[in-house]
């Protein structure tokens, strides 16, 4: 158990709570002999088809590979250029680069996510696609992004590996660009017990040539269509996934409403919470705020207890595997400031409004408020 005491995540409250559904869907899934691509996998992806409205989805290995097979299926490789923002999980530029094409950053808006003012002028007669990356389960504005990627014809993969039950005008994120990558990982929302990771699209084509490349490009057992890779979910993961994602939006509920409450006891206006736009319902994997004096703050809320992290201080532009690509700091100013400014406060189901209200009477303190 963590010393702090206001942990930033608690997975032991949640095995604790789901430890026997679990263990007995092991059991019988064990028992079955059930072991690669059976029945569970095929069953957890329809029921995520029924709960986004995707027409497919397709279980992987882990959020990178469904956003690096995205970009793939949509046939995005060598001397293509990606728009995305430098504000991410660097698996976002990773799978980019391992697809071959390369990595075109634009800078961010207030939000944290790519603005689209500024994606217009990031397009080159190379840009293919767009890949919005739905930060902390904040949306996007996909309408505005749409509309840009279509008067330019460009392909939209979505990075929504943080906004599995997000919505913009009631539709999830992930399924509005060609293909949306999403993630299983343990601090997602919705959670494997290790890696995993989905691809939702509307596309036929693009939804055959990912479950073909996902598994070594079989069409049967010996018979082999194309060169793929192993990228399965795995089957235990996918009966885990299947039980949570009917607690899904009991889950979300519970964040949204940490949300509002952290939004209504900081008062500090040395800290700023991007407000959720009308028509958007985020998830809330993470709670960041952008805090003046950022790292003094961090050690005063340690001192009282409080666990908290810096996602990230580094843009992905200024990191050393992205030395190559050619960018410097002064780049992408909006995005750097906020690097400097950004932590992410404890934010989980278990959180009790006491906690919430620790956290926040520590913050008014540091400042005064
Ligand atoms: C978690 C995450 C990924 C990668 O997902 P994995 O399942 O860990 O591979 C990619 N992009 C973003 C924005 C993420 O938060």
């Amino acid at each position: 158990m963590s010393d702090f005491k206001v942990p930033f995540i608690d997975l032991q409250p949640r095995y604790a709570e789901e430890r026997d559904e679990i263990l007995a869907r092991i059991d019988r899934v064990l028992s079955l002999g059930h072991l690669v691509l059976t029945q569970e996998v095929g069953e957890f992806e329809e029921a995520v088809c029924r709960y986004t409205g995707a027409r497919h989805a397709i279980g992987v290995n882990s959020g990178t590979d469904a956003i690096l097979l995205g970009l793939w299926a949509a046939g995005i490789g060598q001397g293509d250029e990606v728009i995305q923002p430098p504000v991410s999980f660097v698996a976002t530029t990773g799978a980019t680069v391992h697809v071959g094409a390369t990595p075109v950053f634009c800078d961010v808006g207030p939000d944290q996510n790519i603005d689209p003012d500024r994606i217009e002028e990031r397009i080159t007669s190379r840009t293919r696609a767009i890949m919005p990356v739905h930060w902390t389960g904040r949306m996007c504005d996909m309408l505005r992004i749409l509309e840009i990627a279509d008067r330019h014809g460009l392909a939209v993969i979505e990075d929504s590996a943080q906004s599995m039950g997000s919505r913009q005008n009631g539709r999830h994120g992930g399924t509005f660009g060609l293909a949306g990558g999403i993630s299983f990982h343990p601090l997602k929302n919705l959670n494997a017990l290790g890696d995993g990771g989905m691809v939702l699209t509307d596309d036929d084509a693009v939804a055959e040539k990912i479950r073909l490349y996902r598994n070594h490009g079989l069409q049967a057992r010996d018979d082999v269509v194309m060169f793929g890779i192993n990228s399965r979910l795995d089957v235990l993961h996918a009966e885990v996934l299947k039980y949570r994602l009917t607690r899904l939006d009991e889950v979300i509920a519970k964040r949204r409403a940490n949300a509002d409450l952290y939004r209504r006891l900081i008062r500090a206006p040395e800290v700023v919470i991007p407000a959720e736009p009308a028509h958007h319902e985020d998830s809330y994997v993470m709670f960041i705020v952008q805090a003046e004096r950022r790292d003094a703050l961090q050690t005063h809320l340690t001192a009282a207890g409080i666990q908290t992290l810096v996602y990230y201080g580094t843009p992905l532009h200024l990191h050393k595997a992205a030395a190559g690509l050619g960018y410097k700091r002064g780049d992408f100013p909006v995005a750097e400031a906020q690097c400097d400014r950004v932590l992410a406060l404890p934010h989980h189901q278990y959180l009790t409004a006491d906690q919430i209200g620790h956290v926040a009477d520590a913050v008014n303190a540091f400042y005064g408020a």
